[in-house]
């Protein structure tokens, strides 16, 4: 069987059995529209007119295909947490699981027409309203997530803590690990950093904000009315700051995003320094998944922090 055609068979099926389209709906046509980091993209449309994004994703000796559909999964529970909040839109997850060719998994989601964010009026001050209503949002009390995620391809754990400097040491100490042996030049200052992170957190009162956890600026968009559409999350409820680090290490967001966040969201004490860790955690992962290009801007990071 085709891609095409498990992808017509198996996400039909299960679109069917959730109620997202009718009992006499099926996927009609399914148009490859290009591939992310990690998995490739269709366009599907239904025999109603409804369309549909489908992400699939092969199994292969590295990521088996229960892990796939655990990955998809993930991401499923972290767009519903997202839209949950009514603060921000993302594409509504419908289903996940995997192809009836028995080696792909999928998820699909809402398709969302997305358009430039370049020269889109005010996207920016609107992104930055409202990721910190995002950050203002509710939540449950405790820092982590339902699930665990990946971060990139990275495995990143969300169990439950109700401490955030703890939760970011055992964090940051897991990309740290990952680094050690072939990096070692990293040990040292990295070390002393997880030591003394107490220190960069002393009179705040933090409390769990959802992080979309990789908002990086591929992972926004702007839809057909420039409203700032969050795509590809890794969420978890951490401090507000974190989602700032990743949004410093590839920069695209101009002060429009940055007066309207810290209208609502006022920067704290100490605030440059913790948005450096934040941002190190990613220049480490970066580290982990694509080699030494990273190593300097991940030794420099940790030296400003260290100053
Ligand atoms: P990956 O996990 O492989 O990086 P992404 O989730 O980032 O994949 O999706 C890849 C691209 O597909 C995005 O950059 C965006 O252009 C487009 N895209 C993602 N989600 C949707 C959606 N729900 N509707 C329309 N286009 C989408």
């Amino acid at each position: 069987m085709t891609l095409t055609d498990a992808i017509k068979r198996t996400v039909t099926e299960k679109l069917q059995q959730s109620s997202t389209i009718a009992k006499d709906e099926v996927l009609e046509s399914v148009e490859n529209i290009g591939g992310g980091c990690i998995s490739d993209a269709y366009l599907c449309t239904s025999s109603n007119g409804k369309q549909i994004f489908v992400k699939t994703c092969e199994s292969s000796p590295k990521q088996t295909l229960d892990e796939v559909v655990e990955m998809f999964g993930s991401e499923a529970k972290g767009l519903k947490a997202l839209d949950d909040t009514h603060t921000i839109r993302v594409p509504t997850p419908y289903v996940y699981g995997a192809l009836d060719n028995d080696n792909y998994g999928f998820l699909a989601m809402e398709y969302i027409s997305l358009g430039s964010k370049y020269g889109a009026s005010g996207v920016q001050r609107k992104l930055g309203e409202q990721l910190a209503d995002l950050h203002l949002a509710k939540g449950p009390g405790q820092f982590g997530f339902e699930c665990d995620n990946t971060i990139g391809s990275t495995p990143q754990v969300n169990t439950w803590c109700p401490d955030w400097i703890e939760f970011l040491r055992r964090r940051l100490a897991y990309q740290f690990d990952l680094a050690s042996s072939r990096y070692p030049q990293l040990n040292k200052p990295a070390q002393q950093l997880l030591d003394k992170l107490d220190t960069y957190f002393e009179g705040l009162d933090i409390r769990p904000s959802l992080n979309h956890g990789d908002l990086w600026s591929g992972n926004w968009a702007v839809d057909d009315n420039d409203n700032p559409v969050i795509l590809d999350p890794a969420p978890f409820w951490g401090h507000s700051e974190a989602d700032l680090g990743i949004m410093k290490v590839f920069g695209g967001f101009d002060s429009n995003f940055y007066d309207a966040y810290h209208a609502k969201i006022p920067k704290e004490p100490g605030y440059q320094k913790r948005v450096n860790i934040y941002a190190l955690y990613h220049t480490v992962n970066h580290l982990n998944m694509f080699g030494s290009s990273y190593l300097s801007s991940s030794m420099s990071l940790l030296s400003q922090i260290l100053q």
